[in-house]
């Protein structure tokens, strides 16, 4: 054999078994699932949570007070993504669905979930009519309702039995509330349901990661009672910088303290973003 011919074959041999192991790197990488990133998004004196699920489908819990949600959404939404598969209406107050109907012209909804309550308001009344004109389905929700997007459930823990076409003298305390499993992971959205009613979900599946304060904080928000048997590490308010409610109020603050939980604001931190893959979460 001749010596060229041997040193041909020798850098074939290494081309070979350098090709064989970039092969094997290449397609033989575990492909990572995405995480679940959940954005309690800045929109002042209000509510709204934008959620992306690992499979790349979204939801998203409340619209907040007006169009600054579109400039939230802008920000942690894919720039081609112009479906949302699950929008929320925790109650129609102005703080939670006035965002939505800017959505509803800007983003093709796949479904609604609310609760059907009775609210003479022309807002809510605006936003039905979108929902009718855009043959979108509006299921009217109540405790045992379940969706599932892969392992990602969505429960709703309230209102116990449904309200639809119903009055409620106080619409915070027809708000839905639900929680989101995602395996070990999970997070509580309280809506505005007061404490006082809160004690009806005492002995429901309430123990969780993360808990979405009610109402914006107020007094009224949160009890000894709840935050005992919900036992938190995070909790996210969402409220308006200096807002004329006074909202988060010191009692609720100096509640959370006590139990040592960690406390994310949405008027001093901006938009919050939390990260589960399901075992354990990260607050960016
Ligand atoms: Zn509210």
């Amino acid at each position: 054999m001749s010596r060229t011919k041997s040193v041909g074959q020798f850098i074939f041999s290494i081309l070979f078994i350098l090709g064989i192991i970039f092969l094997i790197t290449t397609f033989n990488k575990p492909q990572a699932a995405g995480d679940l990133k959940v954005y309690f998004l800045d929109v002042g004196q209000g509510d709204s949570t934008y959620i992306k699920l690992p499979s790349g489908k979204d939801i998203l819990i409340d619209g907040g007070p007006d169009n600054s949600v579109l400039n939230q959404l802008g920000k942690v939404m894919d720039f081609a993504d112009r479906e949302i598969n699950l929008v929320i209406l925790s109650h129609p107050h102005a703080d939670h669905l006035n965002g939505l109907l800017e959505v509803l012209d800007r983003y093709k909804i796949d479904q609604v979930w609310e609760t059907g309550v009775e609210y003479p308001s022309s807002t809510y009344d605006s936003f039905k009519e979108k929902i009718k004109n855009q043959n979108i389905p509006d299921k009217f929700v109540k405790a045992g309702d379940t969706i599932y997007f892969g392992d990602i459930k969505i429960s709703i823990l309230y209102p116990l039995s449904g309200l639809e076409k119903k009055t409620i003298d106080n619409l915070n305390n027809a708000s839905i509330v639900n929680r989101l499993d995602n395996n070990k992971f999970s997070i509580l959205f309280s809506g505005d349901l007061e404490k006082d009613i809160q004690k009806q979900l005492l002995d429901k599946n309430i123990f969780t990661d993360v808990l979405k304060v009610a109402h914006h904080g107020s007094e009224n928000g949160l009890s000894e009672d709840f935050l005992n048997v919900v036992r938190p590490e995070i909790a996210v308010i969402s409220v308006g910088y200096d807002n004329k409610y006074g909202h988060p109020a010191s009692s609720v603050i100096s509640l959370l303290k006590k139990y040592a939980v960690k406390i994310y604001r949405t008027d001093q931190n901006g938009t919050v973003e939390i990260d589960s893959n399901g075992k354990g979460y990260w607050v960016k």
